[in-house]
């Protein structure tokens, strides 16, 4: 898709802003503070929902409780480019009305599948760096992006693994119902683990592949990224997503050798919860040793290959945001972002001026207090 234009009025200190977009890149440049975060987000609640999470009457500007937040996004889809679609976010108070082609939605769920865009924020760094939970979150994200069943299998596995743990809290010493009752929860989240993990790794190679390829680019071929799934269950057994006899197998009798473990630690110690995914630059674990350059490249590496897996599998080019995503990238990343992503609409925030010195083609605007003024206009 493509977004041709924006409106907003009375969005956080954005008073009032309208733009048109380039239909490649979109760079927003400010210091600290004045509103390039507002933007981006203004854009996202479009799509059906912040990624800010905020309670909807945050949006209003401070003080002015009595009006109406409003932001109009005019786009076309790549296999109808001629014809514009809008969707119309109204506020008032907490209350808030989104309407796709005049036609009320209730929130984002209905507008997915329809519109979809990648995001880059400086938390994402933490889907290199931070805890095994925050990557299982960003793996679960993404093959639930791509199929919607992905979120249903993830909530059965969990809300059965609570179910085991609750029986290990409460077991003290040898209880044979207990044993019985954790015996046949082992066979469940055998079941129900082996449908998680095969729905993260059904297009987990395309990601860690795109992620490969983008890596490379972002460091004109100097450095090979590798991204690996890491399986608390499989460990170092080579496994499809069309494997699902021998994994149920192999998972149950992980779940029965660490039966002792469990007992003394009162929770599941093995299992599809567990699992991890691992970067590696030049072989090397990037967590560990990756440059904080690198970790962001990783990142940025990543979100590409999810633009490009979502263009893929839906047959639609998504926009990307890539918001604060220049800052500790050196001159030709740097460069390779704001002149090279050129399959997607990119819009880039960035506090730093000489970001944009390179600048080959696109539109540049200033951001000061929640003014937005168009470069060379
Ligand atoms: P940085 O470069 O530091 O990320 P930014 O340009 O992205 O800065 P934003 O996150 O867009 O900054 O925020 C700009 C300002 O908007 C902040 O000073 C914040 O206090 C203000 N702000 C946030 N919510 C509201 C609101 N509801 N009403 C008015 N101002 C708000
Ligand atoms: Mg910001």
């Amino acid at each position: 898709m493509i977004i041709k234009s924006l409106s907003i009025r009375n969005f956080r200190n954005i008073a009032s802003a309208d733009f048109i977009f380039d239909p490649k890149v979109n760079i927003f440049t400010g210091n600290n503070a004045q509103g390039k975060t507002n933007l981006c987000e203004a854009i996202s609640v479009c799509f059906g929902k912040s990624f800010r999470n905020p309670k909807t009457s945050e949006l209003l500007p401070f003080g002015s409780q009595d009006n109406e937040t409003a932001v109009e996004m005019c786009f076309t889809f790549d296999n109808m480019p001629e014809k514009e679609n809008t969707v119309i976010y109204t506020q008032k108070n907490s209350s808030f009305d989104l309407k796709f082609n005049g036609i009320g939605m209730k929130d984002a769920e209905e507008l997915y599948g329809a519109l979809r865009y990648v995001l880059f924020i400086p938390e994402d760094l933490y889907i290199v760096k931070g805890e095994p939970e925050k990557r299982r979150g960003y793996i679960d994200f993404v093959s639930n992006m791509i199929n919607r069943v992905h979120n249903i299998k993830l909530y059965e596995y969990n809300k059965a693994l609570r179910q085991k743990n609750n029986i290990l809290i409460n077991m003290s010493g040898y209880d044979k119902n207990a044993s019985l009752m954790l015996e046949s929860w082992n066979e469940t989240l055998a079941k129900l683990g082996v449908n998680v993990m095969c729905g993260r790794i059904r297009y987990f190679d395309m990601l860690a592949a795109g992620a490969k390829i983008y890596y490379s680019m972002l460091n004109n071929n100097s450095e090979i990224l590798d991204v690996k799934y890491e399986s608390s269950v499989m460990k170092d057994i080579s496994f499809t997503a069309d494997d699902h006899i021998m994994m149920y197998e192999t998972y149950l009798t992980r779940l029965r050798e660490s039966a002792e473990r469990e007992l003394r630690m009162k929770y599941t110690v093995v299992g599809a919860h567990r699992d991890d995914v691992s970067f590696y630059i030049n072989n090397m674990p990037a967590k560990d040793f990756g440059s904080q350059g690198q970790i962001r490249s990783i990142a940025v590496a990543l979100k590409l290959a999810e633009a490009g897996m979502i263009t893929e599998k839906s047959g639609d080019v998504p926009i990307i945001i890539l918001d604060d995503v220049l800052s500790e990238l050196d001159e030709f990343r740097r460069g390779f972002i704001i002149n090279h992503i050129d399959k997607f609409q990119i819009f880039i925030t960035s506090c730093n001026l000489s970001d944009t010195e390179k600048f080959e083609s696109g539109k540049i605007w200033n951001v000061n207090h929640g003014k937005f003024e168009l470069r060379g206009a």
